[in-house]
């Protein structure tokens, strides 16, 4: 009897083993590269924006002017958005004006006409996702580059942007009347194994200098959503292991700096590029914490071979952070 068991048990492990392993080879795959051309010095600056699509808004036209003004002044290379890109619900579709009234008008100075490597929001999943992601606005606006996870190589640093929107369990099974489109998903948890496998070996084959995942949810955050337990789970140990310089995010409306308390990753909020959040803030004593600006702004980041200058800004363009790291002193903290 007992013999039948244990083989009746072997037999459904293998079944579920074996399971897994289709599920896994179904669901990986190499992420879709893009190579971003450098300065002549190999320097490399860009802005980073969160939260932002309110057909201007909210101060998003003011931020947006900052972000030119600062653009222009550190001759970006490009720009990244970590996610909430169209509110409330995203695009409708490819014709949605909303494209042209919350992007193209609105970031119109000359220093932000450059590539804008995006992810999606949780908002945007609210929408027509498939349109959002169409190469259709590319056609109309050059600059737009989005996808769900891919990979800019720009010399000294490679950027890793995650599509973090389905990590979180409460949107499948406590929409809260919300409708997410959750077509190319699949099974949320084929999708996290697959796509954190496909990081992970990303990760390990980068020779970069600097390794930065851009993602739309907080793996840290001390703001209104806090934490993402499933990116603790399960994206926080791929980077750790990696050992990834910056993990930047979006998602809670503010401007944040933690630093991680078991490895030299550093947490930097950049959600603030429209409506913000005043005084929706949780534990100010929190272990890393760098800063916290529950305003609206963006940030910059200037790389170069040695060193790191990240810079936060609020919506008069005052500098109202920075912070320096260089590698050498990342290796021996
Ligand atoms: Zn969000």
């Amino acid at each position: 009897m007992a013999d039948m068991y244990t083989q009746r048990l072997s037999i459904a492990l293998f079944v579920m083993t074996f399971g897994l392993e289709l599920c896994l080879v179904s669901t990986s795959a190499e992420l879709q590269r893009f190579n971003q051309p450098l300065k002549d010095d190999g320097s490399l600056s860009f802005l980073v924006i969160g939260d932002w699509g309110r057909r201007g808004s909210f101060n998003q036209s003011q931020v947006a002017v900052q972000m030119g003004r600062v653009g222009e002044k550190l001759g970006i290379d490009f720009v990244v958005s970590t996610g909430d890109n169209f509110y409330d619900n995203g695009l409708t579709s490819v014709q949605d004006n909303a494209f042209d009234e919350s992007f193209t008008k609105i970031y119109n100075a000359k220093s932000l006409q450059k590539q804008w490597y995006s992810v999606l929001g949780n908002h945007d999943y609210r929408g027509n996702v498939l349109a959002q992601l169409s190469h259709h606005l590319k056609a109309i606006d050059s600059r737009w580059v989005c996808l769900r996870s891919f990979i800019v190589n720009a010399g000294l640093a490679e950027l890793f942007f995650v599509d973090t929107t389905p990590f979180v369990k409460s949107y499948f099974i406590e929409p809260e009347g919300h409708r997410y489109d959750w077509r190319g998903i699949g099974s949320r948890k084929a999708y996290i194994t697959g796509l954190t496998q496909d990081l992970d070996m990303a990760l390990k084959k980068s020779s970069a200098k600097w390794k930065i995942v851009v993602g739309h949810h907080g793996i840290r955050s001390i703001g209104h959503h806090g934490d993402t337990k499933e990116l603790v789970e399960n994206l926080l140990p791929v980077l750790q292991a990696n050992n990834v310089d910056f993990y930047m995010n979006g998602h809670d409306h503010c401007l944040e700096h933690i630093a991680d308390t078991q490895s030299p990753l550093q947490f930097l909020t950049s959600g603030a590029g429209s409506k913000a959040w005043r005084g929706d803030v949780k534990d100010r004593n929190r272990g890393g914490l760098k800063f916290y600006y529950d305003g609206q702004g963006f940030m910059s980041v200037q790389l170069n071979t040695n060193d790191t200058q990240i810079a936060f800004y609020d919506v008069l363009g005052n500098i109202i952070h920075t912070w320096h790291t260089t590698k050498a002193l990342h290796q021996s903290s």
